[in-house]
């Protein structure tokens, strides 16, 4: 199977991406913060005090995880509950960012990730992928762009999705808050592999990441699989 890892801070236009990528090559398309998002989700929900590890770890013990794929792409089933509607708000995003600093949470959805990319060829999106989940990947991107930019990119998305509720600089402040929450955290840290090519998409529009993308992976004739 094939692997392609996809990392970077949040908003810097990683998934739509990876996405369009994943659906050139005919790969599967794996969002691994949907994970973290769906365990912060389902634990908010019951109450349980994100920023403890010790009930988080407690909480997520029972649960069964899965990640399961279809015509629409990928869902997330917690206890068979499909939970993939509730992840995309903001709340969710910043949920995810506060349980995923614990082992427990980590541990617990290494394996789900891995398997994934055992069963697929797959183009796997998150913080962490060339680092630590797929360390043996066939190509590593770390795709960045400027804290103005990324959050330039968040407010056109919500206003477009009229889910907008935030400023600009409200939207800044979030950005920078969760980008050094998720770099400087002890486990698996935000960090580029020494092996990742890195991706400025400050001055890139879409089209061109993706050709980007598509360019690293004809270099390495993985698309001729
Ligand atoms: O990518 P997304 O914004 O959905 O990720 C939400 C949060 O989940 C991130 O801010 C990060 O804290 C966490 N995450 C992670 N490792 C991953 C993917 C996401 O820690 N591989």
């Amino acid at each position: 199977m094939i692997s392609i890892a996809i990392d970077g801070p949040s908003g810097a236009g990683k998934s739509t991406a990876a996405k369009m990528l994943a659906a050139r090559l005919h790969f599967h398309y794996v969002d691994t913060g949907a994970l973290y998002r769906a365990l912060g989700y389902v634990l908010s929900r019951a109450g349980v005090n994100l920023d403890e590890e010790a009930p988080v770890r407690a909480a997520i013990q029972p649960l069964t995880v899965r990640l399961v794929f279809n015509e629409q792409g990928q869902r997330v089933l917690v206890n068979e509950e499909d939970v993939t509607p509730f992840l995309r708000t903001a709340q969710a995003g910043e949920n995810a960012s506060r349980v995923s600093v614990h082992a427990s949470v980590r541990d617990k959805l290494l394996e789900i990730q891995r398997r994934a990319a055992r069963e697929y060829n797959v183009i796997m999106d998150g913080r962490d992928i060339g680092t630590q989940v797929l360390p043996q990947a066939d190509l590593k991107v770390f795709i960045t762009a400027s804290v103005q930019e990324r959050a330039r990119r968040r407010y056109h998305e919500l206003q477009e999705n009229q889910t907008l509720s935030q400023s600009l600089e409200e939207i800044i402040a979030d950005i920078q808050k969760r980008d050094e929450r998720d770099r400087s955290r002890a486990i698996a840290p935000l960090r580029k592999a020494d092996d990742a090519t890195k991706l400025d998409t400050t001055h890139m529009n879409l089209e061109q990441v993706v050709q980007a993308l598509c360019d690293l992976v004809a270099e390495r004739s993985l698309n001729r699989s």
